[in-house]
């Protein structure tokens, strides 16, 4: 016997302990394994030639003991050999990165849930945890295979408690069979409905009914006999007979859902379809359908999940819509078809006008490819701005899940995309303080404002805070406040909105300033040359210059930058950066100093005092904690320490 490996073992137990209510699903889950199976036979026989099989025999096949209490599902698909059995099938590891989405789940923020904990059960069905599923009706399960190619068959056997054997068994073909030994029944549980010819049916239609390959089933039919009337009693016709016989039946429609017409399809129906085929275990947020006909004939089904999938964020995503070429499945994920910005976006374009051999090389210089991306993307654009409008709540949502990509679109394109998202982003209104669109914030700007303020940190509350926002905001001026790291990026690389520029609180001459104020603040800095010179040369390159301010009206002083750049910007691009940044060209930073604060008046006296020490301590306090202020790290925190100690003594 093998053993399984630890995680599985506990997700093993679990499952096969849980009250999860939604047993069911198991078959839809060994119902697409056999799905999958099928497809990848079919895709090597595309690019293999010695892979001979015809397309039209490849199916799947549900059978059922009602004595033996078995429900088998089988395939004739790639099958597996002895190796892959053991690698695919002894760790759930393996499978669809559980270990990933354990971890995920362990790393909620405010929850810690390691696998020991995750007695919701809820969480296995959430998981989606495939072929381990059949352990929530199997009591046992054997899986016989033969890999395409091979002339051995292997079985891999269960009881889903310890472990696992594997032995050499028969099989005719290359394929896959999955027999499932149900559970025994018990006071409040009953399996039997899984070993009936009504039961699996019905779950076949309700999860299974678009699945590409035919799903057969033998099903029992009654028909009517003539029965011949007996030697001498002419002219009684004695009555029918009825008689049993059994017959192949396809199960599933295979009809596709999105060659269906929208009137024809309930919400029901396209959230089975998409929870099927794209893995997910909630329903979709949005879902749209586009059927063009003319020059360019092509159906598509598109969806907004409701969740970012567990790896959006991840190098290992890959965008992209599923392609079809009528009714036959080309390409898994084609890149071509979604934008960057929307990569979120999952679903399926069937068009028949795309040849079958297509190649990945052709594919991005063929046109009517990018006709149709064209034409999906002002849908996909125009479905988000209704549900901006018409459904705000549900969108503020979709925004905490995708609003990032969006931003990050604008980014890596250098502002070239704005144009097409920059309307569908959210940013946290300080004044409002909830969510608003830039146009938003526009129209409730009062008359005469020149730009979009916003603010970049680590939180909200901290911004909120943040001396130089409650001057803006004191000056009758929303802040838009980023917590983001994507946020300054995305801002900067978009320069304005419909020609209002965007300005980062911290980073630029605000506007808000009359001539009159800036006069006197250079002729104040000026009077304090002395002083500022000192505390400059306290500080060393950390900063520019020192001036009065004329925009902090409550904290001693501030930090801003001359130009673009902000300190938060420098902060990120530090941490992503690690040893790189070493040679990253110092950013002007400028001490701002509001002259009508207590200390200014303390740091004269002492100027005037010739207290050279007394300054450059002030000048370093006054330095750290304006940069703890905007949130970030000071570089030596022990100095500060003791120079305020020095102060309270
Ligand atoms: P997932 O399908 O999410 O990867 P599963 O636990 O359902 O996870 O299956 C694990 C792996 O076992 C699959 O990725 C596949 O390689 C293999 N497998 C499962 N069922 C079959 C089948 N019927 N035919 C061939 N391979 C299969």
């Amino acid at each position: 016997m093998r053993k399984f490996k630890t995680e599985s073992q506990k997700l093993l137990d679990l499952m096969i302990n849980s009250i999860y209510t939604n047993r069911e699903i198991f078959l839809r889950e060994l119902i697409s394994n056999a799905s999958d199976a099928v497809d990848k036979l079919y895709f090597r026989s595309l690019t293999d030639e010695s892979v001979s099989i015809n397309r039209a025999d490849l199916s799947i096949t549900v059978s059922y003991d009602t004595n033996a209490r078995t429900v088998t599902v089988s395939d004739n698909g790639i099958g597996m050999s002895k190796e892959d059995l053991d690698k695919n099938l002894g760790t759930i590891a393996h499978s669809d990165s559980f270990e990933f989405k354990a971890n995920q789940a362990k790393n909620t923020p405010g929850e810690e849930k390691g696998l020991d904990d995750m007695t919701d059960v809820d969480i296995i069905g959430q998981f989606g945890v495939g072929f381990y599923s059949a352990f929530m009706v199997g009591k046992k399960v054997q899986v016989v295979s033969k890999a395409y190619g091979s002339d051995e068959a292997w079985m891999w056997e269960s009881n889903g408690i310890d472990g696992y054997d594997l032995k050499p068994a028969e099989r005719a073909s290359h394929g896959t069979d999955v027999i499932v030994y149900l559970k025994d029944n018990s006071a409040d549980e009953s399996y039997d409905t899984f070993a009936t010819e009504m039961g699996l049916k019905n779950l076949i239609k309700k999860y299974s009914n678009y699945v590409r390959y035919p799903i057969l089933m033998e099903v029992t039919k009654s028909r009517q006999v003539e029965v011949e009337p007996a030697e001498g009693e002419e002219g009684e016709t004695p009555a029918p007979k009825w008689e049993n016989y059994v017959e192949v039946e396809t199960i599933n429609s295979m009809i596709p859902i999105w060659k269906r017409k929208g009137a024809e399809v309930t919400q029901e129906e396209y959230n089975e379809f998409y929870k099927t085929d794209f893995h997910d275990y909630e329903d979709p947020a949005r879902t749209f359908t586009v059927h063009a006909e003319g020059t360019l004939t092509y159906d598509a089904l598109l969806f907004v999940p409701a969740h970012a999938a567990y790896d959006y964020y991840t190098r290992d995503f890959k965008k992209g819509l599923a392609l079809y070429s009528a009714n036959v499945l080309i390409m898994d994920k084609c890149e071509e078809l979604l934008p960057d910005y929307f990569s979120f976006v999952r679903g399926v374009v069937d068009s028949a006008d795309l040849t079958l051999n297509i190649s990945r090389e052709t594919l991005q210089h063929n046109s009517q490819l990018r006709a149709i991306a064209r034409r999906l993307e002002k849908k996909i654009r125009s479905d988000l701005v209704s549900f901006r409008d018409d459904d705000r709540e549900g969108y503020e949502k979709f925004f905490e899940n995708f609003g990032r990509n969006m931003k990050f679109g604008i980014y890596s394109s250098y502002g070239a995309a704005k144009g097409a998202v920059a309307d569908l982003l959210l940013f946290y209104s300080a004044k409002e303080q909830k969510m608003v669109t830039l146009d938003e914030y526009l129209e409730a700007a009062p008359e005469g404002q020149s730009a979009i303020y916003y603010a970049v940190g680590s939180s909200l509350e901290h911004l909120a805070k943040m001396p130089i926002v409650t001057t803006v905001l004191a000056k009758g001026h929303d802040v838009l406040l980023c917590p983001d790291e994507v946020d300054e990026f995305c801002l900067m690389a978009m320069m304005d909105y419909n020609e209002t520029p965007l300005k980062n609180v911290s980073s630029e001459d605000l506007g808000l300033t009359t001539e009159e104020e800036k006069k006197e603040a250079e002729e104040a800095t000026e009077a304090n040359a002395g002083l500022f010179d000192a505390m400059s040369e306290a500080l060393g390159d950390k900063v520019e210059k020192v001036v009065v301010s004329t925009r902090v009206s409550d904290a001693p002083a501030v930090l801003t930058c001359e130009g673009p750049v902000s300190l938060q910007m420098v902060a990120t691009m530090k941490a992503q950066m690690g040893e790189g940044a070493e040679g990253m060209p110092p950013i002007p930073v400028v001490l701002e100093m509001n002259p009508k604060h207590p200390v200014f008046a303390v740091l004269q006296a002492a100027q005037e005092a010739g207290d050279a020490d007394k300054v450059a301590s002030y000048a370093n306090i006054l330095y750290d904690q304006a940069m703890l202020v905007e949130g970030l790290p000071i570089d030596d925190p022990l100095a500060f320490a003791q120079r305020v100690a020095e102060l309270m003594k």
